[in-house]
């Protein structure tokens, strides 16, 4: 299955954290993982003095169910040094976000798939635009430059970042 994933931090060396989640997931059995530029954005809704985001997002194949996919994201998480209890608001070293499992949805009370916020960001489809612009997002099945299009249209400044 392709699969999409968001890589998201704020602390430390960012891109070496990145190249390191990159490398486990490929250890972890994520084939032909392709991976997008990096963009900063600005904290927004954050505490003063929050260092800017890093976010990138990539593809690769998984073989496995999404439940095994999110336990490997979540071992990479913990391993780069995110505790397992957080807030979704303050800084982290690394931040796994699984995007896209194919064309499939999932609302599982652990896994909600396609990422239920991942339309309204825009550090996560302008990252995803890049490598797999032509992917069909369910329930609609608009693309992936599509929904960024139409994101930049409704929100031409837009630095949302919850
Ligand atoms: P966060 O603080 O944003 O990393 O959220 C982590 C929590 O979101 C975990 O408890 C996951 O089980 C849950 N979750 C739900 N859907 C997803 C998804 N698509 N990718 C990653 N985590 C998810």
């Amino acid at each position: 299955m392709q699969v999409a994933i968001a890589l998201g931090g704020n602390i430390g060396d960012t891109e070496g954290l990145f190249r390191r989640a990159v490398q486990m997931l490929g250890e972890g059995g994520l084939q032909g993982v392709r991976v997008s530029r990096t963009i900063v954005s600005t904290p927004v809704d954050c505490v003063p003095g929050t260092p800017e985001f890093h976010n990138a997002a990539l593809t690769g194949a998984w073989q496995g169910t999404a439940l095994e996919l999110l336990a490997l994201t979540q071992r990479i998480e913990r391993s780069l040094g995110r505790p397992a209890v957080h807030s979704s608001r303050e800084s982290r070293t690394m931040d796994l976000d699984i995007l896209l499992f194919g064309e499939e949805s999932l609302a599982l009370p652990e896994l909600v798939i396609p990422h239920p916020r991942m339309i309204q960001r825009r550090f996560v489809l302008e990252p995803l635009a890049e490598i797999a612009p032509d992917w069909h997002v369910p329930p609609e099945g608009t693309t992936v430059a599509e929904l960024l299009r139409k994101l930049l249209l409704a929100r031409p400044g837009d630095k949302e970042m919850v």
